[in-house]
């Protein structure tokens, strides 16, 4: 069960700034749902509180039946991918796909085979031995995603992770975006403040204003005139 449930979720940063506030929000085991809305309404906060990188200051959030915040980090099974990839620079491919695998201590050969497998899948083969600056926008792209799905997580949180590709890599992408979450039915949260991007990818739309749910549903729902 990896249906993701928000109540009254409140994050107030140390400076007073309230980037969350009582959010209810509730997502569908298996579902694409993409976050959309202006800069500064509390996307990021979002995932990353759902992340459990960012503790809530109220309410709370739950993965199936548990608390992420009552679980330690290697313990949560869910994978972010971040708009500017956040790449290790004096790793090879091979090293930051495994990264994860070491954090959940899995053995040196297993994790080997685990991200030579992920690479395979990703169309990264030939690049294994190669590190992030001698790579392509694109091929960047494609090791934080291969990293992130190592693991095999159960809910996949992306914040605007096409943003920087331009118009074609965007398209394939998009395209394997999709694939994975069809193919291995992820819960997938994904950010962006692309219209059309979230109307080519997503089962369900949130639009969010001011650290709160203005608006939920279909795309169709949401961008039907009125
Ligand atoms: P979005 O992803 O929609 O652009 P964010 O979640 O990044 O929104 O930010 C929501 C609000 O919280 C903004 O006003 C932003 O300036 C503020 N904020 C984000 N991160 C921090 C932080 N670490 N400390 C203080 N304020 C922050
Ligand atoms: P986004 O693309 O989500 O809008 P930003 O450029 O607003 O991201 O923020 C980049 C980083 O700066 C994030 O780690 C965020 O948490 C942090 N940040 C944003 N606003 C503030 C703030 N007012 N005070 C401190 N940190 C902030």
């Amino acid at each position: 069960m990896s249906a993701i449930t928000m109540r009254a979720l409140t994050k107030v940063y140390p400076n007073g700034v309230r980037a969350l506030d009582a959010l209810d929000l509730e997502i569908t085991d298996g579902e694409f749902f993409a976050l959309l809305g202006p800069s500064g309404c509390g996307k990021t906060t979002l995932l990353r509180t759902i992340a459990g990188l960012e503790l809530a200051s109220g309410g709370s959030v739950h993965i199936g039946d548990r608390a992420v915040t009552q679980l330690p980090p290697g313990k949560r099974d869910v994978a972010m991918v971040f708009q500017d990839y956040a790449l290790f620079p004096h790793m090879t491919v091979r090293e930051n796909i495994a990264y994860p695998l070491r954090i959940k201590k899995v053995d040196r050969r297993a994790r080997g085979e685990k991200a030579a497998e992920t690479a395979d899948e990703l169309g990264l083969s030939a690049l294994l031995d190669r590190r992030p600056g001698q790579l392509s926008g694109g091929q960047q792209q494609r090791v934080a995603l291969a990293r992130a799905m190592a693991c095999h997580p159960q809910v996949f949180l992306l914040d605007e992770p096409l943003s920087n590709l331009d118009a074609r890599l965007r398209l394939e992408a998009r395209t394997f975006l999709k694939r994975l979450q069809r193919e291995l039915g992820v819960t997938t949260v994904f950010v962006t403040h692309d219209q059309a991007e979230a109307l080519a990818l997503a089962d369900r739309i949130a639009v969010m204003e001011g650290g709160r749910i203005r608006q939920v549903g279909t795309p169709t729902e949401v961008f039907r005139r009125p």
